[in-house]
């Protein structure tokens, strides 16, 4: 594998070994410039996987207690780029979903308009960054996932829509990521 502490989610029964190893072979094969701004929906569309079934792979792999408990750290971490709905002028980064201001902020140009984050969840584009290198596996025989990011960004918003769409009793994971 290319990043063997994945196979701590072979337990998870919300995601399959099967999806796992896609998951590895495709980040483990990524371009390094795309380590800082990976889009879930593109995985989505290189392996066929279902939209709710990656979010709840993206969620574990930046659950802290998840991996902690096997004595590591997460693999990705999640970002949340917050952008202007009146100018597009990026507003800030957050890390965790809970520290976007959610009350009005002014946009950094100042003869731009004041705005509620929350109120745009359209706008706060959501990237998942790598914090480990890929191990060279031993095995050469790997195919190679077409890479073209074809997928349109990923907001908070598509994030709402994909979890309206799951059962109540599994959005865990995903509520973890993004709630309003
Ligand atoms: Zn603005």
């Amino acid at each position: 594998m290319f990043f063997p502490k994945l196979k701590i989610l072979y337990q998870a029964p919300e995601v399959t070994k099967y999806i796992v190893n896609e998951f590895d072979r495709w980040l483990g094969t990524l371009s390094k410039m795309r380590y800082d701004y990976i889009n879930p929906l593109d995985f989505a569309t290189a392996a066929q996987v279902d939209n709710a079934m990656t979010l709840n792979l993206f969620s574990l792999c930046v659950d802290e207690e998840i991996f902690n408990k096997e004595d590591t750290t997460p693999l990705l971490r999640v970002k949340y780029i917050v952008e202007c709905p009146f100018c597009g002028e990026h507003y800030k980064t957050y890390y965790n979903h809970q520290d976007i201001p959610n009350e009005y902020v002014q946009c950094h140009d100042e003869s731009c308009e004041e705005f509620n984050p929350y109120e745009s969840p359209h706008k706060i584009v959501i990237f998942f960054e790598l914090l480990d290198s890929p191990e060279i596996p031993k095995s050469k025989q790997i195919t190679i996932f077409d890479k073209t990011p074809a997928s349109p960004s990923f907001s908070a918003d598509d994030l709402e829509s994909i979890r309206n769409e799951m059962p109540e009793d599994k959005t865990k994971f995903v509520d973890h990521l993004w709630r309003r």
